[in-house]
């Protein structure tokens, strides 16, 4: 089976894997008006694969009016700097990610897990810097296709957010949650701090939406606030 370079989620709503079929996702939410607003930009590699999936819903670069930043990690800002660029698009992140942004660095890893400062010498965490026109905050309604609400789900990193379109009820979860092989944590590693990516992820559960979406894993469709709910009352039960 091909690829799909853009897998519909809603009206207006489609994700773009970067990585993978589902490996890394960016998202393209397009307003009545035509414009489109971009969820997370992938490696440094990713734009290419971007610009495809637009074009697989009849958009093109100069389409795009706003691109929103879920965190400061390669992986999701990697491409960052190069879509802006081919794009002429502003960049949207939370506030407390921006100078990690303009530094082109990621956030540090938890201090609590074991090898984490070894790691972090190892793999650079390193992206290309970038500008942010909008420092977001928590609660945030973006004017975008409707209404696109900023949720900060802080621990993975200090400015993580994740973002519910209103409209369509579609939750991106950004790192806050992963769906690989099911509903899980986001790698210990990679979290500036563990046990907050927990706690913040409880508000996840009390969102309403009917489909949940990941940047990491495919979407969940089907009693998709159940699923997250019920994953998250296994750590209250812990
Ligand atoms: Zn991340």
């Amino acid at each position: 089976m091909a690829r799909a370079p853009a897998v519909p989620l809603a009206p207006g709503v489609w994700r773009i894997p970067t990585a993978g079929r589902a490996m890394i996702n960016s998202y393209a939410l397009v307003g009545d008006d035509g414009a489109v607003t971009l969820v997370d930009c992938g490696v440094k590699r990713a734009p290419a694969r971007i610009v495809r999936g637009l074009a697989a819903i009849g958009k093109h670069p100069a389409d795009v009016t706003r691109i929103v930043l879920t965190h400061a990690h390669p992986d999701h800002v990697g491409g960052a700097a190069e879509v802006a660029r081919r794009t002429g698009a502003p960049l949207a992140l939370h506030a407390a990610d921006v100078p990690y942004a303009e530094a082109g660095n990621s956030p540090p890893g938890d201090p609590t897990v074991g090898g984490a400062r070894l790691f972090a010498r190892l793999s650079s965490g390193r992206f290309p810097a970038f500008e942010v026109a909008q420092p977001l905050a928590d609660g945030d309604l973006l004017d975008v296709a409707g209404g696109l609400r900023v949720v900060h789900t802080p621990g993975h990193s200090p400015g993580h957010v994740s973002l519910l379109h209103e409209p369509t009820r579609v939750l991106i979860t950004g790192d806050a949650l992963f769906n690989v092989a099911g509903v899980r944590w986001p790698v210990k590693l990679f979290c500036t701090d563990f046990q907050m990516t927990q706690l913040t992820a409880h508000v996840l559960g009390e969102l309403e939406y009917d489909v949940a979406a990941f940047t990491h894993g495919p979407e969940i469709t089907d009693q998709a606030r159940e699923r997250v709910r019920g994953f998250l009352a296994r750590l209250s039960r812990e």
